[in-house]
């Protein structure tokens, strides 16, 4: 049962070539249509869901709860991308935005299904298809949710860590604050004590949130972007800056929010607002997904490779599903370079996961 690499590769191609940033939903769409009419001719019973999700069943008949396969159909990359990235094959490599993250992933998952030959496993296989997991899945998190606590397995078909052959069996769960600073304006040379500076407020809160970090149990708090002032001779009154965290807890989440939100300005004229949270909660690596891991790795091995599990610092839409769910990420296609611009799968590596994703879709 060897996969067809060259169909996988034309099938790879087309949908490379419908480019599909996240912020454009007409573009997503056409993607979503292409990977429909495949599904379509795989025998699925299709749905389009509220949020601009699809939903594609195969065999789900209600006998049994249904494996939950999860894909998306959005890429991080801007439209006009393949002027300069285009879809190439270089030795053992194909190179295009999106073919890592995760497009390559969504034709694996159709090859493998194709490889049941029409014998769903029992309770059947239900994809989804969703439109914005590079951009936080707003839209599709309600679906994701409902799904998965219907489903006896996810299975992620976000690609393997880079460059190896490693499942992910773990992920941080991801947040995002906004902190704005209102101070009161006023001349800088004239009046300097009418004002209340938002930057010097601003500035004292970047090192007491950035404190909030404890790399020892994983964490992480950064202080990305910041923005304030309106001219070297005024005191500023606004003063904004944005904050990304990720941890590997719950407790760590709740910590760190309450950390966010006891924040005060030393200047009582200068007033603090918090926007954000926690977006994504931690994929906590649990009993489910361990029980999971080992039944893929023992296919691997006895398919001639071997697969590690790694616990990585991304987030995706398996955050969403491990509280409620057994569930294995990493099922996509190996290669490397994800939102960068040498983005690329392995051809040599890729049938194998695609017989191993076969294996699991029959068996788990
Ligand atoms: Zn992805």
């Amino acid at each position: 049962m060897q996969p067809d690499l060259q169909a996988m590769l034309a099938d790879l191609r087309a949908l490379v070539e419908i480019e599909s940033p996240s912020t454009d939903p007409v573009a997503v769409s056409r993607v979503m249509d292409a990977v429909e009419g495949r599904a379509k001719g795989l025998g699925a019973v299709t749905h389009a869901l509220p949020g601009g999700t699809r939903r594609f069943d195969f065999g789900v008949d209600g006998a049994g709860q249904p494996i939950l396969v999860l894909t998306h159909a959005d890429t991080v990359w801007p439209t006009g991308t393949l002027g300069t990235m285009p879809f190439r094959v270089e030795g053992d490599r194909v190179y295009g935005p999106g073919t890592y993250d995760m497009k390559a992933g969504i034709v694996g998952l159709l090859h493998a299904l194709r490889a049941l030959g029409g014998e769903w496993p029992r309770g059947g296989v239900q994809v989804l298809l969703t439109p914005d997991e590079e951009v936080g899945s707003h839209s599709s998190r309600e679906a994701i949710e409902a799904a998965a606590r219907g489903a006896r397995a996810v299975l992620v078909v976000e690609p393997p860590v880079a460059d190896t052959h490693a499942l992910k069996v773990g992920r941080k769960g991801t947040g995002y604050f906004r902190l704005t600073f209102h101070g009161v304006a006023s001349h800088a040379g004239n009046k300097p004590e009418e004002g209340a500076s938002a930057i010097t407020e601003a500035a004292r809160a970047v090192l007491e949130v950035q404190a909030l970090a404890r790399p020892e149990v994983g964490t992480t708090v950064s202080v990305g972007l910041i923005r304030g002032g309106s001219a070297a001779n005024v005191i500023p009154a606004e003063c904004v800056f944005d904050v990304d965290v990720r941890v590997s807890t719950l407790a760590e989440a709740d910590r760190v929010e309450a950390g966010v939100a006891a924040l005060r300005p030393a200047d009582p004229r200068v007033r603090l607002e918090v926007t954000g949270g926690l977006n994504r909660p931690p994929f906590e690596r649990g009993p489910g997904t361990e029980a999971l891991f080992k039944q893929a790795q023992a296919i691997a091995r006895d398919l001639g490779f071997e697969v590690g599990g790694e616990v990585v610092g991304g987030g995706s839409d398996g955050n969403f599903t491990a509280p409620l769910a057994p569930t294995l990420d990493g099922l996509g296609a190996p290669g490397d370079g994800a939102h960068a611009a040498h983005e690329h799968v392995r051809l040599d590596r890729w049938p194998d996961h695609v017989r191993l994703l076969t294996r699991l879709l029959r068996e788990v």
